[in-house]
């Protein structure tokens, strides 16, 4: 289904820009951005993947991963085809590189944002995540579904690579109540070979959601020696720590996937030097996932240390939120910073 593409400008050259992410396509007449979604027609850019879902689930909250979000509640999760990115490892390869290897064709089910948030409230959904793709690239179907989710008193989530320009962000903070943004290395090299884009513009979108009230969760999949060095690492968690101690990163652990067939799965003495690290530089919530450890996934109260939401098996399987109403500690009453109700 195709809709205008709101989120975009003419220019004096006759060219059209793009303005929802930061590759900043300039596009002529009949050409696809770099998405593949969003094309020239008629003289006006469009959406091409607007309504048409191409993976729609109902996954625990914590799968996002957002573990200082409504834990316990399930979300909608909706994707399309198509993504803003290329990187060698993606885990979704099937739906967000589809169109760019199969032709500019474009694959899903019918599905409006009104149906969207009628589906989310009927399976007792507390929130809508857009994920599994790059949101951004489908920004208008986006708004559209969480300005509606939040009139029905559904929260909103973005899982996201972090390429929001700031006039997107500026549009979607009203709706959008939780982002999980990937800083996928601090190498600006890493980002242009292995991902097709580039670091600065993913380190302004994560202050500028922060600054706009988004609640921020990061998470960083480590790849044995693309992204790994203990100096790496720390430069990420500094950056967050710089911002706010209380934004939780999630550690993630990479399996060989897609383009990137030659590297071997994270061994989990990586996963908990991150942790470490993390730790080291002041982070209060530091997680590791894909792998199932409860003393590495669950949250610690950092005024008494004692541990108030206990995770453990699959991500999500069991999860037991032992805070009080706003997330407050039972046991010394600290405020644990998050979106609990
Ligand atoms: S959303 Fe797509 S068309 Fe728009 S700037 Fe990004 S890659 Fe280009």
């Amino acid at each position: 289904m195709s809709h205008i593409a709101w989120l975009s400008k003419k220019l004096s050259s006759g060219k059209i820009l793009c303005q929802a992410c930061s590759q900043s396509c300039k596009l002529e007449e009949g050409e696809y951005g770099i998405c593949g979604v969003r094309k020239v027609e008629l003289g006006e850019l469009r959406l091409l993947v607007y309504g048409l879902a191409a993976a729609v689930n109902i996954d625990p909250v914590e799968k996002k991963p957002m573990f200082h979000f409504l834990p316990q509640s399930r979300a909608f999760s909706v994707g399309t085809v198509g993504c803003n990115f290329s990187c060698k490892f993606c885990q979704n390869y099937e739906i967000s590189q589809y169109p760019k290897e199969h032709g500019h064709q474009i694959i899903g089910q019918e599905l409006s944002p009104k149906r969207i948030v009628e589906y989310a409230i009927e399976n007792k959904c507390e929130s809508i995540a857009y994920t599994y793709n790059e949101p951004i690239v489908f920004f208008e179907y986006t708004y559209d579904t969480a300005k509606l989710a939040h009139e029905k008193g559904l929260k909103n989530i973005y899982v996201t690579s972090g390429f929001e320009t700031k006039k997107a962000i500026d549009l979607l903070a009203p709706y959008i109540d939780g982002m999980n943004i990937d800083i996928k290395s601090f190498n600006d090299k890493f980002y242009r070979e292995i991902c097709g884009a580039r670091l600065k513009p993913v380190l302004e979108a994560v202050k500028y959601a922060y600054e706009k009230g988004i609640w921020v969760e990061i998470t960083t999949l480590l790849i044995q020696g693309k992204n790994d060095s203990d100096e790496e690492i720390r430069n990420i968690a500094k950056f967050i720590a710089q911002i706010d101690t209380s934004m939780p990163w999630h550690l993630s652990a990479f399996h060989p996937m897609y383009k990137m067939l030659d590297v071997p799965c994270t061994p989990e003495s990586t996963l908990h030097r991150a942790y470490q690290i993390g730790q080291e530089e002041g982070l209060k919530y530091v997680y590791v996932g894909n792998i199932d450890d409860e003393d590495y996934e669950s949250t610690y109260c950092p005024s008494c240390k004692k541990r108030v939401i206990d995770r453990r098996g699959h991500i999500g399987q069991y999860v037991i939120n032992k805070l009080k109403e706003k997330g407050i500690c039972p046991y010394c009453s600290y405020r644990i910073e998050g979106i609990f109700d």
